[in-house]
């Protein structure tokens, strides 16, 4: 997969796209993450990427000439199978989302500062408007950070077997995953319940099962399949 990301701050990007799981990913060239920084595409000396709002009212906006030069480059390129613009008024992300974005090949990532970008970047080549949640955040990069890592870990081979992202939460049917535990068996007085220490794989499954769709219902007050 190549994701190509539009950014006003690129740098806020340096350290959770090479690092960890999304540095293996781009190791392994099962992802390759690029990211444009916007004032190579801006005119002057002074390299202007923002401007006052039409209308007046408080902050500036991306401007869409240099924002549309990167685009326009991008897609004389190669076939994007989506163009994402981050943004609080998008569709929110969830698993199931991630999930389908995680089988494209081609995906390009703008990123909003200040106000937010021209609304004819949008209208020209926006194909889908994603948001991570109901809250505002200075810029979209670390937005881009969270929808890379959700999608790129979903790529077969990103993760090892032992980290299989299909045991996780929203992948599993309970909804949550269960509780982990590793080495000592007793610790401070608390034991590791007991269920885990028998090695009976499907009193395992189950106890784990029933685990997550516990804490899915309390937390989530849902039910789930009428379990
Ligand atoms: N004026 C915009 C509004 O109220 O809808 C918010 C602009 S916000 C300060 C700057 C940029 O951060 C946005 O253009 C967007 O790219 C990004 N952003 C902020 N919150 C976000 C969220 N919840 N999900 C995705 N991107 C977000």
């Amino acid at each position: 997969m190549r994701i190509d990301v539009i950014s006003a701050v690129p740098k806020v990007l340096d350290s959770p796209l090479n690092e960890s799981i999304l540095k293996r990913a781009q190791q392994r060239s099962l992802a390759e993450i690029i990211v444009h920084d916007l004032r190579d595409f801006a005119d002057g000396n002074y390299r202007q990427i923002d401007d006052s709002p039409f209308g007046g009212g408080a902050g500036m906006v991306l401007k869409p000439e240099p924002i549309f030069r990167c685009m326009q480059k991008l897609l004389s390129e190669r076939k994007y199978d989506e163009v994402i613009y981050l943004t609080p008024q998008g569709v929110k992300l969830n698993q199931k989302k991630a999930n389908v974005l995680s089988l494209k090949s081609n995906l390009i990532i703008i990123c909003g500062h200040y106000k937010g970008i021209d609304q004819r970047v949008i209208d020209k080549f926006v194909t889908k408007e994603i948001s991570i949640g109901d809250y505002v955040l200075t810029g979209g990069e670390t937005a881009a950070a969270v929808l890379i890592d959700a999608v790129v870990r979903l790529i077969p081979g990103v993760l090892n077997d032992s980290e299989s992202a299909l045991t996780d939460s929203f992948q599993v049917e309970s909804g949550f995953d269960s509780p982990v535990y590793t080495r000592p068996a007793e610790y401070e007085g608390m034991r590791v319940p007991e269920v885990l220490l028998n090695g009976n794989h499907k009193d395992i499954a189950a106890w784990r099962e029933q685990k997550g769709l516990k804490k899915y219902n309390k937390v989530r007050k849902k039910k789930l399949n009428n379990k």
